[in-house]
């Protein structure tokens, strides 16, 4: 790809990866598992190549279809030890 050699934010190598990714669209966020991306090893900042990033679009849009929801704890930082 060569496009995202070093980071925008701290100029961090990146490098590529298959990371869970938490994703915002139209103001709901969605967890896809298994995602090719770019991650800077020093910032963790993500990039995604356009068509990765279509295809998270296009997951986001028919998230009704998303089979599998998955909880965990959810822990309030300021709230849980008090
Ligand atoms: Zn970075």
């Amino acid at each position: 790809m060569g496009k995202h050699e070093a980071c925008e934010f701290c100029n961090g190598q990146v490098e590529q990866s298959v990371i869970r990714v938490q994703f915002h669209f139209m103001g709901e966020t969605i967890y896809v598992e298994g995602v090719p991306a770019w991650v800077c090893a020093k910032c963790g900042e993500q990039y995604f190549d356009a068509p990765v990033y279509k295809r998270l679009e296009d997951i986001a849009r028919h998230r009704s279809r998303i089979q599998k929801t998955v909880c965990f704890p959810l822990a309030e930082y300021d709230a849980a030890l008090a």
